[in-house]
């Protein structure tokens, strides 16, 4: 009897060993990948004051995590913030955030505007809200970012959101596009970038699962999901499981673009190709003049 009890505990040993070998790995990986997106694009300088928004979703709990664990061993010095947007949405539990931070001891301010009602109200019935929910929200993010100093605004996209924009665009908007890792505001107030874009959205999932961290579901505002969304969402993911190494592909094509080999006429010079093609023989005519000349 007292033989099972030991060998049943040596079991259970082993398996919490191998999961805690196995969270070590995709902690680390995650650290990796997102030191590498960080030095990659400059993404953070001496001095920063990093707003990290914080929705209460996998994501945004992931970024601020490995954004603090960067910070104890980053070259530079830099300071977070962060910062969530209480939109008002029936039920939102706002108690959550604050006690979550105040546990782990970051700095944070919770920014009350009430979007739900202007959304609902702007919007036609049966209309899809996120549209106008986002841009409300990221306008207000980006004010208080200026009026805190903060320096940077740090988004929790991931890998997969920046191909599911890509193809979104692609699709339904006629262009090219997606989300950088790095990006200058529109009025050119704010740099936002996005740490977590070379991470795969399944890794943060099974770390926020593992973290255990509070999450607050994102349909407390009753929307339906995007279907676009959805249906990209799905293309890929099937894409993912039975063609290994497609969307990492796919993700290295967004950042080795060669302008010449596209047909966009802003971003490579189509129409001087003769008088490139005459630079070149002259080039060409001149070197092999010099060449002649060597006996
Ligand atoms: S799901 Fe709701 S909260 Fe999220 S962007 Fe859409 S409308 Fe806004």
């Amino acid at each position: 009897m007292s033989e099972t009890i030991s060998s049943e505990a040596s079991t259970q040993a082993s398996a919490a060993a191998k999961q805690k070998r196995e969270f070590n790995k995709l902690q680390k990986r995650l650290r990796r990948q997102v030191g590498n997106a960080v030095i990659d694009y400059g993404m953070i300088q001496d001095g920063d004051k990093i707003m990290v928004c914080l929705s209460g979703g996998k994501d945004s709990y992931t970024m601020l995590e490995i954004l603090r664990s960067l910070q104890r061993n980053a070259p530079v010095s830099f300071s977070l913030v962060a910062v969530n947007l209480d939109q008002k949405q029936p039920g939102f539990p706002e108690h959550v955030l604050p006690e979550y931070l105040d546990g782990i001891g970051v700095d944070y301010h919770i920014l009350e505007r009430d979007t739900y009602s202007i959304v609902k109200e702007k919007t036609p019935e049966g209309k899809t809200t996120c549209a106008l929910c986002s841009r409300l929200r990221r306008g207000s993010l980006y004010g208080y970012a200026e009026e805190i100093g903060a320096t940077k605004v740090a988004l929790g996209h991931h890998r997969d959101d920046i191909l599911e924009t890509l193809f979104l665009n692609m699709f339904f908007g006629g262009s090219l596009k997606s989300m950088p890792p790095k990006l200058l505001s529109d009025d050119g107030k704010n740099i936002v970038i996005r740490p977590l874009a070379y991470c795969r959205e399944a890794d943060i999932a099974e770390f926020a699962r593992q973290m255990a961290f509070p999450i607050i579901p994102c349909n407390l505002c009753g929307s339906q999901p995007n279907l676009q969304r959805q249906q990209v969402k799905e293309m890929l993911t099937e894409w993912g499981a039975k063609h290994p190494g497609r969307l990492e592909s796919m993700f290295k094509a967004v950042t080795n673009v060669a302008p010449s080999q596209l047909a966009d006429r802003d971003l490579f010079d189509f129409a001087g190709l003769e008088d490139k093609q005459r630079q070149w023989r002259e080039t060409r005519i001149d070197a092999l003049d010099l060449g002649s000349d060597v006996q």
